[in-house]
C-alpha cells in the first residue's frame, strides 16, 4: 500500500467513524504524525491534500521545517517539549497539543511575546492515570487553565489525550468520553481567554473510538506511513 492509499483508507474510516455518530466530517482534523519518517514521506502525503503535520520532537520539527517550506503545512507539536527548547519551535507550529505545567507556559508566552504571536496551545491531561504518562491530573485542570489564562501570549483551544496501549474500543471510548466531560465542564466555567472548541485524540488504533466520544483532531502516523523503526533515529 502506497502512502496515498492510506490516506485515503484512514480518511474513509474518519468520515465512516463520524457518520456512524452523526458527527460532520468536516469538524474532524487530521493530523499526520511523521516523526522518525523522512521528509520524501512527508511530501508524498502534502500531495494527497495532507496540510497538517505532528511531530512529537521538537528537533524534528527545526530539521523538517527548512525542507518543505514551500509546501502549505500547518506545524503540530504533539509530544513532550522541555522549556529550553521552546524558542526554536516558537515560529515554526500552529499548535501545541502538550502543554503540562504552568512554568512551560510561562516559557512558551515569553517566547511567543517577543515575536510578536499568541501561541494557541492544548493542555494535555493523563486521563488514564497511568504513572508514566505526561499530562496534568484531571483534577488540576481547572487550575491550570486559569493559571494559564493570564497568560497574553498564550491561547487555550482545548484539551490532548493519550489513551491506554493495549485497551479495547470500550476502554478507550471511556477515557476519551472523560476527557471530553472535562472539556465542556471547564468551557461552563467560562475563563477569559480559555477556548474549549478542539479535542486532541485518538490514534492509529483508537481513532475511531475518539472521535464517536468528540475529537475534533486525530493524530495518526502508522496507519499513513507505516510502523516506525526507531533505530533509524538518531
Ligand atoms: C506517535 C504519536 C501519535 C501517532 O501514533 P500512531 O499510533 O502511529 O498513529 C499520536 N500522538 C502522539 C502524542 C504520538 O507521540
Amino acid at each position: 500500500m502506497s502512502i496515498a492509499d492510506n490516506i485515503s483508507s484512514v480518511k474513509a474510516e474518519i468520515e465512516k467513524a463520524a457518520k456512524l455518530c452523526g458527527r460532520d466530517v468536516t469538524e474532524i482534523k487530521l493530523v499526520a504524525v511523521t516523526k522518525t519518517k523522512p521528509v520524501q514521506m512527508l511530501k508524498e502525503a502534502c500531495l494527497c491534500n495532507v496540510t497538517d503535520f505532528g511531530e512529537n520532537k521538537p528537533q524534528e520539527i527545526v530539521a523538517k521545517y527548512p525542507e518543505v517550506e514551500n509546501e502549505n503545512i500547518t506545524w503540530h507539536l504533539i509530544g513532550n517539549l522541555q522549556k529550553n527548547k521552546v524558542r526554536h519551535i516558537i515560529d515554526k507550529v500552529s499548535l501545541i497539543h502538550s502543554v503540562d505545567s504552568y512554568e512551560l507556559a510561562v516559557e512558551i508566552n515569553k517566547r511567543a511575546a517577543a515575536i510578536c504571536k499568541v501561541q494557541d496551545i492544548l493542555i494535555q491531561v493523563n486521563i488514564s492515570g497511568e504513572e508514566s504518562k505526561s499530562g496534568i491530573s484531571p483534577v488540576d485542570a481547572e487550575k491550570l487553565c486559569r493559571q494559564i489564562s493570564e497568560l497574553e501570549n498564550v491561547r487555550i483551544k482545548g484539551l490532548m489525550t493519550i489513551s491506554v496501549k493495549g485497551n479495547d474500543y470500550e476502554g478507550n471510548f471511556k477515557i476519551f468520553s472523560r476527557l471530553k466531560e472535562l472539556s465542556l465542564k471547564i468551557k461552563e466555567l467560562a475563563i477569559n481567554n480559555v477556548y474549549m472548541d478542539e479535542l486532541s485524540m485518538g490514534m492509529t488504533h483508537d481513532f475511531q473510538e475518539a472521535i464517536a466520544a468528540g475529537a475534533t483532531i486525530v493524530r495518526v502516523g502508522t496507519a499513513i506511513f507505516g510502523e516506525r523503526d526507531y533505530n533509524n533515529v538518531n
